[in-house]
């Protein structure tokens, strides 16, 4: 059989819901859109529901649905990915947490959650503190972007069931890490034991002498939430037989890619904002499907307001635009949103999204807008987040033959 590629673009936050001052469209509905919709017209179309039915999904746990894994299986929380975002690899049972640099004084009283917005330095603190060891635990810390970092306790029996030890407010002092299950009891223990370490490593450091003499608030301590454990899942590679890679600009999503075994492309001028270059990680796309076998392109298209969803969804246009004049017929594109996140909510919802396949020998239905209420009648009809990538891989005819 003639195989193909695949090519899967995910709108991030693109679905909606009517807009009063859009005349009760949705932004989708509204805007201008010439090559997503010539896409939709040659395509098959749907709607998608990136958990289940309802289910308002985070970005990760969607992006894990997208790439063909049960969240409920494998997700206990967002710290593995934020972890893998920047660059830590991650082993079946690690426990990952999410981490601020913060400022606490003599009493450990947090003073200020962001350590007077740290930008610059926090690299050399995090040197300090990976390769702690406590116990049988070894610590690795990574800094993240501004005041943030990625905490990774690795050892024997850990659980992710533990508090928090960032109270989420200011003027009270660090709260211990509890087990919230006995047999977590060891890993806030663990915890515990880190951030007293992590105050004697950087209370003196140079880069917080350094902030002291100008006047800045030290980043003394580093607090820890949203643990989660790195599960023990077959790499998409492996899964599915393909060469796999990721573009995406935010580093939780570059953490989804790479959790899963994907190679994250660097793409220049693609940030994780609104601002990036569609355009940009369309040719990067183009260009690592002569290498990969599937490549997997995140864009942002949600915000806070109408007027700006219309003028994202004009960019994205553009950028399909030159995919349809590009695009090889050995490609098959999918284009889907990992969740609605509606103007009037500003936060994402449980309504599903649209959903288009498109490419040589995809069955072609009526729908000619890629549009929510359009692609309602789709050939597709309506399928989970998990659904895509069996019928991508279909389509892409490299399924393997369930019985004889
Ligand atoms: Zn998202």
């Amino acid at each position: 059989m003639d195989r193909r590629k695949i090519l899967l673009l995910i709108f991030d936050g693109l679905g909606d819901r009517p807009v009063a001052e859009l005349g009760h469209k949705t932004p989708l509905e509204a805007a201008p859109k010439p090559a997503l919709d010539w896409f939709a017209a040659n395509g098959i179309n749907g709607l998608l529901d990136p958990i289940a039915p309802g289910v308002r999904p985070g970005s990760d746990t969607s992006h894990l649905a997208l790439f063909g894994y049960d969240p409920y299986e494998v997700y206990t929380g967002r710290g593995p990915f934020e972890a893998a975002g920047v660059g830590i690899t991650l082993e079946p049972g690690d426990i990952a947490f999410r981490c601020n640099f913060v400022t606490v004084d003599e009493d450990m009283k947090v003073l200020d959650r962001r350590a007077g917005r740290i930008r610059e330095g926090t690299e050399e603190l995090a040197k300090a503190l990976d390769g702690i060891k406590i116990g049988r635990v070894k610590v690795l810390f990574r800094a993240g972007t501004e005041h943030r970092g990625a905490l990774v306790l690795r050892g024997k029996g850990l659980s992710p069931r533990v508090s928090d030890t960032d109270p989420h407010e200011h003027g009270v002092p660090v709260p211990e890490a509890k087990p919230l299950v006995p047999k977590a009891k060891g890993t806030a223990k663990a915890l515990n034991a880190f951030t007293r370490a992590a105050h004697k490593a950087l209370k003196d450091h140079p880069v917080n002498q350094e902030r002291v003499a100008k006047g800045e608030m030290p980043a003394n301590l580093v607090l820890a939430r949203g643990p989660g454990q790195f599960p023990d899942l077959a790499p998409l590679p492996e899964k599915y037989g393909l060469k796999a890679a990721g573009i995406a600009g935010v580093a939780l999503i570059k953490g989804m890619c790479r959790a899963v075994g994907m190679d994250v492309l660097e793409v220049p001028g693609a940030t994780g904002g609104l601002d990036t270059d569609m355009v940009a990680k369309a040719e990067a796309a183009l260009d690592a499907l002569g290498t990969y076998d599937l490549v997997v392109v995140n864009v942002k298209a949600a915000d806070g307001k109408a007027s700006e969803k219309i003028r994202v969804i004009e960019r994205i246009d553009q950028m399909m635009a030159v995919l349809k004049a590009k695009l090889g017929p050995e490609i098959v594109l999918a284009m889907t949103a990992d969740h609605s996140t509606p103007v009037a909510l500003a936060d994402h919802s449980g309504d599903p999204v649209p959903v288009t396949v498109f490419g040589e020998g995809v069955r072609v239905d009526d729908v000619s807008s890629f549009d929510e209420r359009s692609v309602a009648k789709g050939g597709l009809g309506r399928i989970r987040g998990r659904d895509l990538m069996p019928i991508l891989m279909s389509l892409a005819n490299r399924a393997e033959k369930y019985g004889a």
